[in-house]
């Protein structure tokens, strides 16, 4: 069974992916950490992606893709859960070439809200902890004791331009799947969220 996760930034993506692993083995597909795995393998391909990342461009869809290909051949279990992709109609068209998706995780979450969120949300730097700011009285890591900091990507001018960049071509997606969309309430507690999700893929079949 596929699954696609889309949402705007701040919607709990991350949060829903790690509650999911107490519940299912799936395989997950996130393209970052993909090219970084292929870089690792040292192929031909790898170091092609290599370059390309060194030299600080972006990866091209053809090179994606091939990646993308290549892992879908050697997955372990019968749960794929694509995170972040894919984020506009042009890797859409590609990864609808190789596969069937069977639902489009929309997890639905006002722009305001999410806003709201990202500018409380405070990330350690060691660890990668998420926390909010009204949840801790200092900047010290309530898991590993590193320093908590707001990501530098997190002001409300980047914020705004990534939400223009998601409207604009991500969230066409939901027409091209329109009959696969399962849409989520993302302003729930993330119990609830996890408990819906977890509910719609046992009752899939
Ligand atoms: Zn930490």
């Amino acid at each position: 069974m596929n699954i696609f996760l889309i949402g705007i930034q701040g919607c709990g993506k991350g949060t829903l992916v790690e509650g999911l692993k107490q519940h299912f083995d799936f395989n997950l597909i996130s393209v970052g950490q993909l090219l970084r795995e292929e870089v690792a393998t040292g192929s031909d391909l790898g170091k092609k992606i290599d370059k390309l990342i060194s030299a600080g461009n972006l990866v091209d869809i053809d090179t994606v893709m091939k990646t993308m290909s290549k892992k879908l051949k050697s997955l372990k279990h019968d749960i794929t859960i694509f995170d972040g992709f894919p984020r506009n109609s042009e890797q859409a068209k590609e990864i609808d070439k190789i596969l069937n998706v069977d639902m489009v995780f929309h997890l639905v979450l006002s722009k305001d809200r999410a806003i709201e969120r990202l500018l409380n949300r405070l990330t350690c730097e060691k660890c990668g902890h998420i926390t909010k700011k009204q949840l801790v009285d200092s900047d010290v890591c309530p898991v590993c004791g590193g320093k908590l900091i707001t990501r530098t990507d997190d002001t409300i001018e980047s914020i705004e331009k990534r939400f223009k960049i998601y409207e604009k071509e991500t969230y066409p997606l939901l027409e091209r799947y329109s009959s696969r969309v399962v849409e989520i309430n993302a302003d729930a507690e993330p119990d609830e969220v996890l408990a819906k999700a977890v509910r719609i893929i046992h009752d899939y079949n």
